[in-house]
């Protein structure tokens, strides 16, 4: 193990799960998403589960699911109950997002005999159902079952690159997989006809804010081919993660929301046929990609309409002092190592 695989995993010798009712779903919501060119009512899920088999071992240094999780085995009998407690607020939505903070292929997480179950009931109600997984999962045994059940509705699978680049991917993320991993589960997630959803991270740590817009751009120019979406992820600082470790010593600022409108226009821009989106965890906030206090919320309305529509054009009337400071950041970043502190006061 290299150092920083060896520092994320020290950072959870300590975690001290919840105690949290395992029948319970993390969370379910109703919220927008696009189906089919049109704006839908959609219904998201979040199973609590063991936890990311990957963060078990050591996990990404951004990311803090384990956090919700039992990090113990939960009952088929548990999962079964949190879908049908989730199932009582359904609502008939078209579109069914389900999220394990982890992988919902992976049989570690979700036995195959649930999995099954669970898929076999969405069939019935939703034309679409989105889950996510890390490549290893992804194999063509798992997804012919899964054709079987869906048939002429809509699968989609998830996965979480992050960056085209195998150095950031593995020296700042220690993701534990590479872009070659990726294609080969996308070759699988085609063979079967399902749609594909990426996400990439923005800002990873050790990146500038510079070096993080370049790194967005430069894998929407890779992946382009590959993906029906792109769902990009800004870094947010969660809990018990190397991230938090330093951005708590000032090494590490999230990113602006400036920077994530100019790659959302370059890269609608690479990428015309490939569904853009962005979703904003904590925007504004201190822990989340923000700007000052005056704009953050009209940035914010302006990315969740472009996830949306699309259409570039939202981002037009944005303007604001801030943006002096943005480029002032990306001017001399290169000088401080990373290490500015956020200029505005409330963020100091
Ligand atoms: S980002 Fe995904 S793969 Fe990485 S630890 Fe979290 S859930 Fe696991
Ligand atoms: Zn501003």
């Amino acid at each position: 193990m290299n150092e920083l695989t060896l520092f994320c995993k020290s950072l959870k010798k300590n975690f001290i799960p919840k105690i949290c009712d395992p029948s319970k779903p993390v969370r379910c919501w109703p919220e927008k998403d696009v189906l089919g060119g049109k704006i839908v009512d959609a219904y998201v899920i979040i199973f609590r589960t063991r936890g990311c088999s990957w963060a078990h071992k050591s996990g990404c240094t951004m990311c803090g699911y384990f956090n919700d999780s039992i990090w113990n085995k939960v009952s088929n009998k548990d999962l079964l109950k949190q879908f049908d407690i989730a199932m009582e607020s359904y609502n008939d939505e078209r579109f069914v997002k389900i999220f394990t903070s982890g992988s919902f292929l992976d049989d570690n997480e979700i036995k195959p005999i649930i999995r099954n179950e669970i898929m076999g009931k969405l069939v019935e109600k939703a034309d679409k159902v989105s889950v996510e997984s890390r490549p290893e999962y992804i194999t063509d045994e798992k997804l012919s079952k899964i054709k079987d059940v869906f048939q002429s509705k809509t699968f989609e699978i998830s996965i979480g690159l992050e960056t085209a680049n195998d150095f950031v991917r593995e020296h700042a993320i220690n993701k534990g997989f590479t872009f070659n991993d990726y294609k080969k589960a996308v070759q699988t997630v085609k063979k079967n006809g399902f749609k594909l959803k990426t996400y990439v991270l923005i800002k990873p740590l050790f990146l500038t804010e510079k070096e993080s817009i370049e790194d967005s751009t430069n894998t929407v120019d890779k992946i382009k081919t590959h993906t029906d979406t792109i769902s990009f992820n800004p870094t947010n600082i969660q809990r018990n993660t190397v991230v938090e470790f330093l951005w708590k010593r000032k090494q590490y600022r999230p990113a602006w929301l400036w920077s994530i409108v100019e790659i959302l226009k370059t890269s609608k821009k690479l990428a015309r046929n490939v569904m853009i989106k962005c979703d904003v965890v904590g925007g504004g906030s201190i822990r989340g990609a923000h700007n000052c206090e005056k704009c953050n919320q009209k940035f914010l309305d302006a990315i969740a309409n472009f996830s949306l529509s699309q259409d570039t054009k939202v981002f037009e009337d944005l303007d604001c002092k801030c943006r002096e400071q943005w480029l002032d950041q990306l001017d001399m970043e290169n000088l401080s190592f990373g290490s500015l502190v956020d200029f505005s006061s409330r963020y100091q």
